[in-house]
């Protein structure tokens, strides 16, 4: 089988053109042509020779993703289901605001954890996405966001489908190739890593010197309830990732993101707005309070307006920062928890 070539670095790269005798300058416009410029074919390398890009061709593939199908929604958000070279899909969503256009980009085929409210988590974790099929993604968008809205991408938030905490090497690599001048150089400030909280991880993520900002999806600070809903999260106690949060604020300097759904029945008393308050008052942090997107399971109903207006309040008196996140691309399925590629036929 033919190696896909962006699996290979740069100078891997330079290597195989320096065995088979050429200069290594050809190296260089190939990861050129591969990464910045997005080129799915060595046919359109045009600075190559024809011999030269046939016998790449015969050593080698590029691998990329096919937008399958496009969803716009009402309010502009896009959703854009995205076929892999071996046949599996994953969604990537497009967010418009007045001024920013935000790419929501998965990171696994499926996901491996539970969460009860969360549409992803019905469909089995098949494999791990790529650095380039992450990547892809977000080229993708930001030719849509040009194309669309007449400007490019702003930001990017690792919270489609998967966990990217549990493809973590894939992850970091598809950052720094994002964030490289020899990628698609956008700032690492303008990206957020969402994750369910995996203490090792984030510890791990601290320590890797990136710019990035971490968003925590907690949604309960008492142990029980969040074990209830977030079953696999048992393994993690609220203190451990609340240890792994400081050392991710000692190491980065950066103030940590809480994502909370407030939901009637499950976490809406005064008894788990205290518990949030005490749990984030000791952590350099907000509290984004996110509306929550039907998956039609009859458990999960979003509180109250007054409720939520409550949450606002009591974290407010106690000097937390908190924002109120309104769902986007809900009549298409493309808001938060809501990836279950249910538009793809599964032939
Ligand atoms: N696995 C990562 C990233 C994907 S989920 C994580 O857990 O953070 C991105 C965000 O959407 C998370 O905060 C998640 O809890 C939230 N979410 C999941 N299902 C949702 C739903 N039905 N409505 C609103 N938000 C949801």
């Amino acid at each position: 089988m033919k190696i896909d070539i962006r699996s290979l670095s740069e100078n891997q790269i330079i290597e195989f053109f320096e065995q088979k005798g050429f200069d290594s300058y050809r190296g260089k416009q190939v990861y050129e042509w591969i990464w910045k410029k997005s080129t799915y074919s060595f046919d359109e390398m045009t600075n190559l020779s024809k011999d030269l890009r046939l016998m790449l061709d015969s050593n080698f593939v590029i691998n990329h993703i096919e937008v399958d199908k496009i969803q716009k929604s009402s309010d502009g958000t896009i959703k854009n289901a995205v076929k892999l070279f071996d046949d599996y899909t994953v969604e990537s969503v497009l967010i418009p605001t007045d001024d920013r256009t935000t790419a929501c980009v998965s990171s696994q085929v499926g996901c491996s954890l539970d969460c009860k409210f969360c549409a992803t988590s019905k469909l089995k974790r098949m494999r791990n996405l790529n650095p380039d099929e992450i990547y892809d993604q977000v080229v993708t968008i930001n030719n849509q966001s040009l194309k669309y809205f007449k400007r490019s991408l702003s930001n990017i938030v690792f919270m489609g489908m998967g966990e990217p905490l549990m493809n973590y090497n894939n992850l970091i690599e598809s950052i720094e190739k994002i964030s490289s001048d020899k990628g698609l150089n956008i700032s690492q400030k303008r990206i957020v890593v969402s994750t369910s909280g995996i203490p090792k991880m984030i510890k791990k993520l601290a320590d890797e010197n990136l710019k990035v900002n971490l968003a925590l999806s907690l949604h309960s600070a008492i142990e029980e309830t969040r074990n209830s809903i977030m079953p696999f999260s048992a393994k993690f106690s609220l203190e451990d990732i609340k240890e792994s949060l400081l050392y991710w604020y000692s190491k980065t300097k950066r103030r940590i993101t809480f994502e909370y759904i407030v939901w009637k029945g499950i976490n809406d008393s005064v008894d788990d707005i205290n518990a949030l308050v005490n749990y984030c008052k000791y952590i350099p942090s907000k509290v984004n309070l996110i509306e929550y997107n039907s998956i039609g399971d009859e458990t999960f109903k979003s509180a109250s307006q007054s409720m939520i207006n409550l949450y606002k309040d009591l974290l407010e008196k106690n000097k937390i920062t908190v924002t109120v996140r309104r769902s986007r691309g809900k009549d298409i399925d493309a808001a938060c928890g809501q990836l279950a590629n249910k538009e793809v036929s599964l032939n």
